[in-house]
């Protein structure tokens, strides 16, 4: 059986940027990443927007707002040395009516506080910026971009290779087993001993750190993303990257429209309740999955405080004109016609026990494990600086 230094469970974009990130800091040790499924990123990395955030959301001095910034530079310098295509296209977070304004400025104060290269503009340049969407205010944000984040996890993969390191499909973590020297993990494709694990599972990391014999602390909830795209005819709507003022209470961004880098424009995603941690449609439900999330106290509080907007979400879910006329307060020329259906993504969101939705992201150690209990968006475009600042908590054991 081969002994590995390192071993990651998941093979998105945080467990990648983790493997990559040791085997960079310490050449000659071996690192192992498990992922289940057959390829990477077949899981929030790879059905996300595919934005390079720019930070001005999130509470300054959080890890949200610290690595976002720093992950951001770090992603794109990745992709200028790796060749991976990505673009600093700008974006406009709108005001949509005068109630929004209040909630406007507060996310352009964070933005001055985090060091975003961000401007209040009024109506006139909006127009000049992108000329369909409709509002009373906005912030322009030059230095959001957009990048294909399937495509930097296919090159992390190969530089873990690169460097004597590994990738297993189909290696659903089932066992941990911990023993003096390490732990040992247990795969379908064979146990898999090594001296420390980091624990980047995503939809499935508060399973995955109870296997190592941790709480977490809070259960992932699963909040589908239902998006369209625009039809070809439509891509005038929308030049690059159009968002909407977000409600405070949640960490979703409301349904926005974003051109991706491989040329098309895709609108959402909405939040609705998944009824499986991959129920990747309103009807693909895990009997297992719903059970858990309707009988955790922390999804029953959560549900009694925010029902009325779990509700409306579900409606836009089901009924196209519902998503359609939230997609039209932004872009007010948008037609249902102009739209097809296109892929979900699914967040992976802990929610404390006391129902609250945990806004940062949150890693725990333990001896010998590193789990990383809730990484929401921003964490695709801070993923090398989230695996950066594992590593730092892993070096210690290596040094
Ligand atoms: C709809 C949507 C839009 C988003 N938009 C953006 C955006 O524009 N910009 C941005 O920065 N962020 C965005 N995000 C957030 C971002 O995509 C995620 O924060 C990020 O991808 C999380 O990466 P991860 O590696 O933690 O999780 P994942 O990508 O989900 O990877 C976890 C991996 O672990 C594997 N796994 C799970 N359990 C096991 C097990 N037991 N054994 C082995 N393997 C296992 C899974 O198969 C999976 O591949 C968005 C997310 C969604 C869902």
């Amino acid at each position: 059986m081969a002994v590995w230094d390192l071993a990651v469970v998941g093979g998105g974009i945080v467990g990648l940027a983790t493997a990559c990130g040791f085997a960079r800091r310490f050449p000659g040790r071996r690192v192992v990443v498990l992922e289940k499924e057959g390829r990477v990123a077949e899981h929030q990395t790879g059905h996300n927007s595919g934005v390079l955030h720019s930070g001005i959301y999130y509470k300054p001095g959080s890890l949200k707002a610290v690595t976002c910034r720093a992950g951001k530079k770090a992603m794109e310098a990745f992709c200028r040395d790796e060749g991976i295509p990505y673009e600093i296209c700008g974006k406009v977070i709108v005001a949509v009516t005068d109630a929004d304004l209040p909630a406007l400025h507060k996310i352009h104060e964070r933005g001055v506080a985090n060091g975003v290269n961000c401007a209040l503009i009024d109506k006139a340049r909006l127009a000049e910026l992108e000329p369909h969407a409709a509002g009373v205010a906005a912030i322009h944000v030059p230095e959001a971009g957009i990048v294909n984040y399937r495509r930097v996890c296919e090159r992390l993969a190969e530089k873990v290779r690169e460097a004597g390191g590994d990738v297993a499909f189909g290696a659903r973590v089932t066992t941990v087993r911990h023993h003096p020297d390490g732990v040992t993990v247990v795969t379908p494709v064979g146990e898999f001993t090594a001296r420390q694990l980091v624990n980047c599972a995503g939809l499935h990391s508060d399973r995955v750190a109870r296997l190592t014999g941790r709480d977490p602390g809070a259960k992932i909830v699963p909040f589908r993303g239902e998006y369209f795209a625009l039809k070809p005819s439509a891509y005038r709507l929308c030049r690059n990257l159009i968002y909407p003022t977000p409600d405070p209470q949640f960490p979703f961004l409301g349904v926005h429209f974003t051109r991706t880098i491989d040329g098309s424009v895709e609108c959402g995603p909405n939040a609705v309740l998944a009824f499986g941690r991959e129920g990747y449609t309103f009807f693909r439900a895990d009997p297992r999955d719903l059970l858990e999330t309707l009988t955790y106290r922390g999804f029953l509080r959560m549900a009694v405080r925010h029902w009325r907007m779990g509700l409306g979400e579900m409606w836009r879910s089901l009924s196209k004109g519902a998503f359609v006329r939230a997609l039209q307060r932004l872009v007010p020329d948008v037609r249902a016609d102009d739209l097809v259906p296109a892929p979900a993504g699914i967040r992976a969101q802990a929610v404390g026990p006391d129902g609250g939705l945990v806004d940062d992201f949150l890693i725990a150690e333990a001896d010998r494990v590193v789990n990383v209990c809730n990484a929401p968006s921003p964490a695709a475009t801070a993923s090398l600086q989230i695996g950066g600042a594992i590593v730092d908590r892993l070096a210690p054991r290596f040094n």
